[in-house]
């Protein structure tokens, strides 16, 4: 009799490929998918010896979910253990988004990132990008994490928070850091145009440089130029990359957030369509939420991030400097409404009782305009908070869910509900957001089937990143699974209260280890570091 590790039985079968559910058994045996069954499972069970069996009945099971947009580069270092994902079914992550990376680290942004390392009582003890792969690649971790390079990160080791366009020489050498991550295991690079130093970046230079991702297999990830009004041409300069380039072009959180233009994500997926039937390999994911998260200081403009963090603080303080910034603040960011702005975070112990606060809330308790109380804020903080920013409208987010363009991807990080990821009062995506759209998109609302809502979570996610062994239920295929009650998933987390995991996952595993079962993390780490 052959050993099989484990049975999962009599369960309803999503394979992660958009196919119909059916109900069936699926077995693993060591890391691997070792054969998968429709209907009746009794002559394999006469055959083999089954170590485990579980009972699917009810429950549905699915590839574990990839997270393709997140933030948790540093968070796999300080826990390996990726709770506030793995207790939503998520089994890998896609770090290194929006044009920011912890690698390569040079002198420009080093003290903000040994600022934030030192709140963990962690060092920074790695430059290039291959070191810091090492490190994640060492780290014991309960799922894994496939990384992209910043190229906000390899601007800001080439020249810093320089305000100009790149010679020919320090091109070669941001296409050399670049092949140099290639080479070592990232998956591609990301761009953060609305954040400098990646938003100094020109067009030519990102089209250069997906030259050498592209090279190698990579994809390019980008958050747009803009996410507003102008996100048209913004979504045109994304194509324009992937035409001129060859590269997968791959649109982050897509979105509007203004008001006024709120409807503009119907033309740009047409555009991307249309682009498609150009040739230019474009996707995009998206979170189910209605606000944003980001810094505080990215409501400020560009021009007062030229330099660095130092200059940025002297501004805040200089006459003509801090005018030209407050009458920004009070045009541009003042129609945002200060109500909708919500501080999230700020690290130190200065003012715990603001997080939570909107800038509106906390002009009052300062009793000054809410854009001084802003830089205020800012420049006690040294820079160091975190916003949330109410935005978007809940149809915008249903007309690019049920893109068939569109995956899922938090823009979140791996925290948790205690401990030291247990800080502030972090955006509910960070805890839900796999759940929300399975419990109120698939469930509640009908607006999404359940296969076509997994494939963009599995199967969809897996190909577009080059994650070729996983993704789908397929046998010899990594056994990344999910077994969760369709009938009882949903998020918990609030805006408010955003420290609750959802309910209705009852089991995960990573390459065959339970690494989640019944709410609880077990003590397995067999997450890896991924590489196309
Ligand atoms: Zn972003």
């Amino acid at each position: 009799m052959n050993q099989i590790d484990l049975l999962i039985k009599d369960v309803k079968i999503v394979d992660g490929t958009g196919a119909t559910a059916y109900k069936g058994s699926l077995a693993v045996q060591g890391d691997e998918i070792k054969a998968i069954f429709r209907g009746d499972n009794g002559k394999f069970l006469e055959a083999n010896e089954v170590k485990r069996e579980v009972d699917g009945a009810g429950y549905v099971l699915a590839p574990g979910f990839i997270d393709v947009h997140t933030h948790s580069d540093l968070n796999f270092l300080i826990s390996g253990m990726a709770e506030s994902k793995l207790q939503q079914g998520v089994t890998t992550e896609i770090i290194g988004n929006c044009g920011s990376s912890p690698a390569p680290i040079r002198e420009a942004g080093r003290s903000m990132l040994e600022e934030e390392l030192a709140d963990y009582g962690m060092e920074l003890d790695w430059s290039s990008y291959p070191e810091f792969l090492e490190k994640l690649e060492a780290r014991a971790k309960s799922i894994n994490v496939a990384s992209l390079i910043g190229h906000g990160a390899i601007r800001k080791a080439v020249v810093g928070y320089a305000d100009r366009e790149l010679t020919s020489s320090e091109i070669d050498e941001a296409k050399d850091i670049l092949a140099e991550a290639m080479e070592a295991g990232a998956v591609g690079f990301s761009s953060g145009l609305i954040y400098p130093p990646s938003s100094y970046g020109t067009t030519e230079e990102l089209i250069e440089l997906a030259k050498v991702a592209v090279s190698y297999g990579g994809i390019y990830t980008t958050h747009l130029r803009n996410e507003g009004c102008g996100m048209i041409a913004a979504v045109r300069e994304a194509l324009e990359i992937g035409r001129q380039s060859g590269i997968p072009v791959h649109i982050s959180h897509h979105k509007v957030v203004d008001k006024e233009c709120w409807g503009l994500v119907a033309g740009t997926l047409e555009i991307m369509e249309s682009a498609r039937e150009e040739g230019i390999d474009v996707t995009c994911d998206l979170y189910p939420y209605l606000a944003t998260n980001t810094s505080l200081s990215s409501l400020l403009p560009d021009w007062a991030h030229e330099g660095g963090r130092e200059k940025l603080l002297e501004r805040l303080e200089d006459g003509d400097d801090r005018e030209r910034l407050l009458d920004y603040l009070n045009d541009r960011v003042a129609r945002r409404g200060w109500e909708n702005l919500m501080i999230s975070e700020l690290p130190g112990d200065r003012y715990p009782e603001f997080e939570g606060s909107t800038l509106k809330e906390l002009g009052e308790s300062w009793k000054m305009p809410e854009a001084e109380a802003l830089l205020k804020i800012l420049s006690e903080q040294e820079l160091r908070a975190g916003m949330i920013g109410f935005a978007m409208c809940e149809d915008d987010m249903v007309t690019v869910l049920t893109s068939r363009l569109s995956m899922i991807g938090s823009d979140g990080s791996s925290l948790a509900a205690e401990g030291k990821l247990a800080t502030g009062k972090p955006h509910p995506r960070n805890f839900g957001t796999f759940p929300r759209v399975l419990g109120r998109y698939v469930r509640e609302k009908g607006l999404i089937d359940l296969e076509t809502a997994i494939h963009k979570m599995t199967g969809k996610s897996a190909a577009r990143f080059g994650l070729n062994d996983r993704g789908i239920l397929k046998v010899g295929l990594k056994a990344d699974l999910v077994l969760f009650d369709e009938g009882k998933i949903i998020d918990r987390a609030e805006f408010i209260a955003p420290f609750n995991y959802p309910e209705g996952i009852k089991e995960v595993w990573v390459a065959g280890s339970s690494v989640l079962k019944n709410g609880k993390i077990t003590d397995k780490r067999p997450g890896e570091l991924l590489n196309i």
